[in-house]
């Protein structure tokens, strides 16, 4: 299996989630491996019941990624009834408002005796739908009784640093190593989620997974997931992401990998896949010319991109123009590696293929995708053969210095 190291300066890491039923193995296996090759690098999956428990081995056997077991109210008890999938899984994630109303320390210390036992990290992972009421309770009567009381927002957030906290403190006085732990507190608000974060990250080194809880369906998930990321991550803060979508009934769960890369590649931290700038159109590309065009060239990159992960390392930092007219495709076209500017609705068909900031050719006829097509083809071969590679130039961010290795 794959290993990974999450944290320090090593590159931020893409996770995601299965929305099958873990108990069925062979379906959870397959999505595992969907997620794996759509570009997830760790895939967690609920370990809810018995039967999830003991598919987890056979899950694992499948796949070449590490699996995370999410445990929630009974994780004590499945983790020791079923040491094969404690032994399986690359690490736990524990809610420290969902280890039981009674004996929750108790319960607590249970999965991190085992984790101690696996030698597996643990990832303490707070939500604020499922926050320690008792503890919160607490918060908010000591609140009560200040000269200033603050909100109860506030104290909200406040409490969820303080059950991560205390649960990671607790780990440590139970045997848990400092550098097997990773924190998370997820908030459905991108507001909540900064102000969360910079809270959780100015009380410790743990490394930290980032994530916006239920951030929805479509545009809404996407945008509010990437706006509330970004601006942990351009701080520094992140060593592990997953963005929450919702799919539509039917839909594709990979989505919620693709969004995380691209959110990891806008901001400059990683490269996943070959950068397509292209204009919107307007006006000027009246007719479905410029758009059939456009969307021939990026399924030509979406379906290369596998293969030219193995044979040209360093081709996913391509840059590629695809552009609607003259006004300004000659010059983004520049500026890209390697950029074509299409004929617009009243223009001559005639398309200046620009490499490396130059103009190299001008296509015409039926075949200026095809043509263009070779050229970039050429391109990358030239560029990025073995010996002509570039060295890797993504920045790992992570300001925790804890290096959490995962077999
Ligand atoms: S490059 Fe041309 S077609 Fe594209 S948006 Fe600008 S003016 Fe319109």
């Amino acid at each position: 299996m794959g290993g990974v190291t999450v944290g320090g300066s090593h590159p931020i890491v893409v996770q995601s989630m299965t929305n099958t039923d873990t108990a069925d193995a062979a379906a959870t296996a397959a999505q595992v491996r969907a997620l794996h090759a759509a570009g997830s690098e760790l895939v967690r999956v609920t370990v809810n019941n018995d039967d999830a428990a003991r598919a987890v081995p056979a899950i694992v056997a499948e796949v070449d990624v590490p699996v995370i077991g999410d445990f929630h109210y009974n994780g004590h008890l499945l983790l020791t009834k079923y040491p094969a999938c404690a032994r399986a899984l690359a690490k736990y994630r524990i809610n420290p408002g969902n280890v039981g109303t009674k004996r929750r320390d108790d319960n607590f210390r249970t999965i991190v005796r085992v984790a101690i036992d696996e030698g597996k990290p643990v990832r303490i992972g707070v939500n604020w739908g499922s926050l320690d009421q008792q503890l919160l309770t607490e918060m908010m009567d000591e609140n009560a009784t200040r000269p200033e009381p603050r909100t109860a927002r506030e104290v909200t957030m406040e409490a969820m640093v303080e059950s991560a906290m205390r649960s990671a403190e607790l780990a440590e006085e139970c045997g848990l190593g400092h550098d097997r732990i990773i924190l998370s507190a997820k908030v459905s608000g991108v507001q909540d989620l900064v102000a969360v974060y910079r809270m959780l990250a100015a009380r410790g080194d743990y490394p930290l997974h980032l994530g916006l809880t239920e951030a929805g369906m479509g545009a809404k998930g996407i945008v509010a997931s990437t706006a509330g990321l970004s601006i942990l991550l351009q701080e520094g803060l992140g060593d592990t992401i997953r963005v929450s979508l919702t799919p539509r009934p039917g839909g594709d769960r990979t989505e919620e990998v693709q969004v995380a890369q691209q959110i990891l590649q806008s901001l400059g931290l990683r490269s996943f896949t070959a950068q397509v700038t292209a204009c919107p159109g307007c006006g000027r590309t009246t007719s479905t010319f410029f758009q059939e065009m456009a969307e021939q060239i990026q399924n030509h990159l979406r379906e290369r991109r596998a293969a030219w992960r193995g044979q040209y390392p360093g081709a996913e930092q391509l840059r590629v123009a695809v552009m609607g007219c003259v006004v300004n495709g000659p010059g983004e076209s520049k500026h890209a590696d390697i950029g074509i500017s299409l004929p617009g609705t009243a223009e001559e068909p005639r398309a200046p293929v620009y490499v490396d900031g130059a103009l190299k050719v001008t296509l015409k006829g039926e075949t200026i995708v095809a043509d263009f097509l070779r050229i970039l083809e050429e391109y990358v071969a030239t560029r990025f053969g073995s010996a002509n590679g570039p060295a890797e130039r993504h920045l790992a961010v992570g300001m925790h210095e804890t290096d959490i290795p995962l077999a």
